[in-house]
């Protein structure tokens, strides 16, 4: 997965908003010209997936599902379990960085637009497969959401195994964060150990500390017993901590629609903290008779404007779908009166499909840094990814914001690949 999010801007990080403007091959023509309805009755729309980055090795199966005649939530699940049972995907199911005890809890949640049943877990440990769940809650009980220790014995009652999602390498990332960011608490080598030094007082040129806290923590991975060619992008998870996600959207050529996001969230979060993912209309949103929409980035800010339904709303008045998306983002800079200081430590990418195939990837910012664009997953008949149109120019920062890490050393691959 990516986990550059957090680099430093490299141009022109205040940029202005500039709808439409920047990495734009986006939308296709469809998308861009036609009104919601555009297809007339009796005109099939194309079978078509979109998805995040992370769900392309799944979608050319997924398709083939899509075209054999498979439901379009079945499908949007057939993608999104390659990322959940993935080890090595630190964003999504097994394996995804723990919470800050070290503790894997995921979000999901779905919406099955041929009979309008939605379903919804946040907060769950110990089941990897949490698009599954969030289906089952719609079909086993007459609620939307279970969250917590009750979603877990839900999942446990209707089949699902219990299972340790930890894997050994993200409970060492895990360990590296936390004794990184713990110099006023027990964690950590103590005074006894042959490596320990008292704190450094002595004012040190920047560019001099953060190679030594590098080396330091690149020793610290080798102690923890990681990987060698792993060690370099485990120091890179600590200091930039990555985020992750997947949504995917389907629509088949009867015009059924569903859509489904799942994610273990922020890594490091608070324990029993909930994103977007899991939350119908903001994490995701299906409307048949309109179109399906998704999102993957800053959870709390996706909350604040209800992404997902608010973008379906809009196609449902006209939008295509890039407006409708694009809309979304404005509400988001709108939320902190256009202020780009605050802005920048956010982002947020939308996956939007119409009824009737148009379709769109959006983003606040144009990616993590130069050269890495935000970019999305589709497939109609050709299996390829774009790039999203962002809405600001410029790359979106981290938060919480961190001591900035001398260029120099980010470039270098010596230090952080
Ligand atoms: N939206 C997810 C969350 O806030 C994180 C992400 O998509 O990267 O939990």
């Amino acid at each position: 997965m990516t986990f550059s999010r957090r680099d430093f801007v490299k141009n022109s990080v205040l940029g202005a908003v500039a709808a439409g403007v920047g990495a734009g091959a986006t939308s296709n023509a469809h998308a861009e010209n036609s009104a919601p309805g555009h297809a007339s009755p009796g005109d099939a729309p194309k079978p078509t997936i979109i998805c995040a980055h992370n769900g392309f090795a799944y979608v050319e199966g997924a398709y083939a599902s899509l075209k054999s005649g498979a439901d379009t939530l079945d499908v949007g699940i057939q993608v999104v379990k390659g990322p959940e049972d993935d080890p090595n995907d630190d964003s999504v199911g097994l394996g995804g960085l723990p919470n800050e005890e070290g503790v894997v809890e995921l979000d999901a949640c779905c919406m099955h637009g041929p009979t309008r049943r939605a379903g919804a877990v946040g907060a769950v440990r110990n089941i990897v497969n949490v698009s599954m769940v969030s289906k089952a809650v719609f079909q086993h009980t007459g609620h939307v959401m279970l969250v917590g220790e009750g979603a877990e014995r839900f999942a446990v009652a209707v089949g699902f195994p219990r299972q340790n999602l930890l894997t050994d390498r993200s409970r060492k990332i895990w360990l590296l964060w936390k004794e990184f960011n713990s110099d006023r608490d027990w964690w950590g080598p103590g005074i006894a150990d042959p490596s320990w030094h008292p704190p450094v007082e002595e004012p040190k040129p920047q560019a001099e500390v953060w190679r030594e806290r590098i080396e330091h923590l690149r020793q610290r991975a080798a102690d923890l017993g990681i990987e060698p060619d792993f060690q370099t992008a485990a120091v890179r998870r600590v200091l930039l901590p990555p985020t992750g996600t997947i949504h995917c959207s389907v629509l088949n050529e009867k015009a059924e629609m569903s859509g489904i996001t799942t994610t273990s969230g922020l890594a490091f979060k608070l324990p029993g903290r909930v994103g977007d993912s899991p939350i119908i209309g903001a994490g995701c949103y299906t409307d048949q008779d309109v179109g399906s929409a998704g999102a993957t980035g800053s959870g709390e800010e996706n909350i604040k404007v209800a992404g997902a339904h608010t973008i379906v709303e809009n196609m449902r008045h006209g939008m295509s779908p890039k407006d409708a998306g694009i809309d979304a983002l404005k509400r988001i800079v709108r939320n902190y009166n256009g202020d780009m200081t605050r802005l920048r430590y956010m982002d947020m990418s939308y996956y939007v499909l119409r009824k009737d195939g148009a379709y769109a990837g959006v983003s606040l910012w144009e990616g993590y840094s130069a050269g890495h664009p935000h970019t999305f997953v589709v497939h109609d008949g050709t299996l390829r990814r774009e790039v999203a149109t962002p809405l600001l120019k410029g790359f979106s920062q981290e938060w919480p914001p961190f001591p900035t890490i001398p260029e120099e050393l980010k470039k270098n691959s010596e230090y952080l690949k």
